[in-house]
């Protein structure tokens, strides 16, 4: 029996890529070592590392005034570096607040900046994102903070106001690598890697340049952007082994096509699950603003709480694993990210299907 992994993350693998690291695990390329083994400064990992980091600015198209960071910590770790490393001239910074991730962006940095809310979207329980024109952008700010996928909630968006000289600072954890987008128009990107790109342990951040070498006084080596920057990541021991599968997952996207094939397929993908959901006469129901709803991360509920239960234990009897939602939002939650095959997709909703015609 096919089984699909729908976790939120840690996340699905590409077949391929679990299935190459399993081949080079314990000798990489004739070195006689396995990647976790290897000195982070020796040839074979320094090659694992430039290689990786060259893919990534290929398939993002990253301009060459930014650089490409692999740190640690988590995207929790970046919303306290952002503050700690943007906000000394100007301690005013502006935050979206459009779910449970903003949320925790905007608790750390108001223990070290003066933090304007620019919008919220908490009056509707986080089902949207509130319209540009009600944003109060603050023109000096340090920056603004969005959260472009909000993983729990499952409200994305890609376009941005013009924010004119303010730099915008995106957490994309669960959504960097799923369709183009113009890095120029960002002043950091940040993503922890075990939702699109990869495995925990790892999270990659895109600075531009002029962003880079202004931390506050007293900023600890290892939260300064600057300090990472002037090693190429290997101011300590970088997470090498996550590194490394974030590099197999970069070429499997080259080979499939790279970011815009990606798109096409997310698009569909998505698209299968809303069907499902909005040709189910309220039997499903997403709690999402259409305009809104998310191509990676799925949440629904059931017309009736009680069918939650079978609905999983059932889901888990054909091998659609790990669907259950988020406490906050309830129900389920379908996370089809990358690595997720239309096959998934397509078992999914005609589960979907099947178990409202037993129960609706
Ligand atoms: C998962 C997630 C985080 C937290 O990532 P960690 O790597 O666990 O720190 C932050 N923001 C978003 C949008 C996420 O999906």
């Amino acid at each position: 029996m096919a089984v699909y992994n729908f976790s939120a993350g840690p996340a699905v693998l590409p077949a391929e890529v679990i299935k190459q690291a399993q081949v080079e695990l314990n000798n990489w390329r004739n070195s006689g070592m396995s990647v976790m083994e290897m000195s982070h400064r020796g040839p074979e990992f320094m090659s694992i590392h430039e290689q990786a980091k060259q893919d990534l600015v290929d398939l993002l198209a990253i301009p060459s005034n930014y650089k490409v960071l692999f740190l640690q910590g988590g995207a929790s770790q970046q919303f306290s570096m952002v503050p700690l490393n943007l906000a000394v001239e100007n301690n005013q910074v502006d935050y979206l607040h459009t779910g449970e991730w903003s949320k925790k962006a905007i608790a750390e940095a108001k223990k070290t900046t003066q933090v304007n809310i620019v919008a919220n979207a908490e009056d509707k329980n986080f089902s949207y994102v509130p319209d540009f024109s009600t944003w109060k952008l603050n023109p000096n700010a340090a920056y603004l903070h969005i959260t472009p996928n909000e993983t729990i909630g499952g409200v994305e968006f890609y376009d941005l106001p013009d924010t004119h000289q303010v730099p915008v600072v995106a957490d994309m954890s669960s959504t960097i690598l799923s369709r183009p987008i113009d890095v120029s128009r960002y002043g950091i990107i940040y993503a922890g890697a075990q939702k699109n790109m990869g495995i925990a342990g790892l999270t990659t951040v895109i600075i531009r340049e002029d962003l880079i070498g202004h931390a506050k006084v007293g900023t600890p080596a290892m939260l300064d952007y600057k300090i990472h920057v002037d090693n190429d990541s290997m101011y300590n021991t970088p997470p090498a082994f996550s590194i490394y599968m974030a590099g197999l997952v970069f070429k499997w996207l080259k080979a499939n096509g790279g970011l815009e094939a990606m798109a096409k397929t997310n698009q569909h993908k998505a698209q299968l699950v809303y069907d499902a959901i909005d040709n189910s006469n309220q039997f499903y129901r997403s709690p999402v603003a259409i305009s809104n709803r998310s191509w990676m991360n799925i949440p629904f509920t059931l017309k009736d709480e009680a069918l939650d239960k079978p609905f999983l234990k059932q889901a888990e009897e054909r091998g659609l694993l790990q669907l259950k939602g988020h406490r906050s939002v309830g129900g389920m939650r379908a996370s089809i990210y990358n690595a997720m095959p239309v096959d998934g997709v397509v078992a999914l909703t005609q589960f979907m299907k099947e178990f409202q015609k037993q129960h609706g």
